[in-house]
């Protein structure tokens, strides 16, 4: 195929191909310097919602990066860069001790912070979590740790013996994006994690004729009956949330519930929910 380029063609793809480059050396090297410079980074904090009586349950961690000239860059622009330059560890540090900071007295049950695979893959994990619980004197009951099915199949071990150490601190762990990856319902149980979430792509396929909302049914009989929690992901819409609640989902995230907000904005959120609540 490539001999059947013509010269520009060629040209246009090795110039594509070096802006590329280029762009991922500019992302790390701006990363490297966020890290160092208050103001860049910040988290943001999407609410969970008991899918029962809609109570804020919890909160998911969002790091956000506000570029000094190219303004916000979206995770899946930057984490990929900071977990192939290594960076990964130090920002999921820098995130950890942030939410530990900032939501260690919000009345949640959970505060969910995402943990890349290769932060999970160096042995000095969970002795840095079990620090960070310590200096910011977070509840380890109230953390939950995201982990995605990557981190549960490494074949060396490491990641699993990171896990077992830090829930033996007492921190959950949930399987994110679930359904995405290439382990099977049945090795499930093999995976010591507390909760799983639902990829919103099954909640988007709702209502297509797709067998989506079978296949969301499933997941979630077969969580309950190996005593795990589920969330289900990307709630955009009153239907989807109608469903998800009929068949006993436990938890409700998305845009139509709340927007990923700034710790400010969540605080004033539960003052009105819990107000709202006491009233009705
Ligand atoms: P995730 O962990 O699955 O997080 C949920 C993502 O879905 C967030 O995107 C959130 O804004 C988005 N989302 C929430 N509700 C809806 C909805 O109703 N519809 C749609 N279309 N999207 C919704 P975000 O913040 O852009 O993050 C993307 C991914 O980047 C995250 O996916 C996670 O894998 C990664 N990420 C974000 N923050 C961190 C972090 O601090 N550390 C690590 N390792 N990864 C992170
Ligand atoms: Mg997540
Ligand atoms: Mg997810
Ligand atoms: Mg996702």
């Amino acid at each position: 195929h490539a001999k059947r380029l013509g010269r520009s063609e060629f040209a246009i793809y090795a110039d594509e191909m070096d802006s590329d480059i280029n762009a991922r050396r500019d992302i790390e090297r701006d990363l490297r310097k966020a890290l160092e410079t208050p103001g860049q980074l910040s988290v943001h904090y999407q609410p969970l919602f008991a899918a029962g009586d809609f109570r804020i349950a919890g909160v998911e961690a969002l790091v956000r990066w506000r570029h000094p000239e190219r303004g916000w860059i979206p995770p899946s622009v930057f984490i990929p860069v900071a977990e192939e330059s290594g960076l990964i560890e130090k920002l999921g540090e820098w995130v950890l001790h942030e939410a530990c900071t900032t939501a260690r007295d919000w009345p949640v049950d959970t505060v969910a912070v995402n943990v890349s695979a290769f932060e999970l893959y160096n042995p000095a994990f969970a002795v840095r979590v079990a620090n960070t619980l310590l200096s910011t004197g977070m509840n380890p009951k109230k953390l939950e740790l995201e982990v995605t099915e990557s981190a549960l199949s490494d074949s060396h071990g490491a990641c699993e013996r990171n896990i077992a150490a830090v829930r033996d601190l007492g921190v959950r762990f949930s399987l994110d994006d679930f359904g995405t990856g290439f382990s099977s319902l049945s090795r499930l149980h093999d995976f010591t994690v507390d909760r799983i979430k639902i990829d919103r792509s099954f909640v988007a396929g709702f209502g297509k004729a797709n067998g989506d909302e079978a296949i969301v049914q499933a997941i979630v009989d077969l969580a309950r009956a190996i005593g795990l929690k589920t969330t289900a992901e990307g709630v955009e819409t009153g239907p989807q949330s109608d469903f998800l609640r009929s068949i006993g989902c436990d938890e409700l995230q998305g845009f139509l519930l709340s927007m990923p907000l700034p710790a400010g904005e969540v605080e004033r959120l539960w003052t009105q929910t819990e107000a709202k609540r006491a009233a009705t």
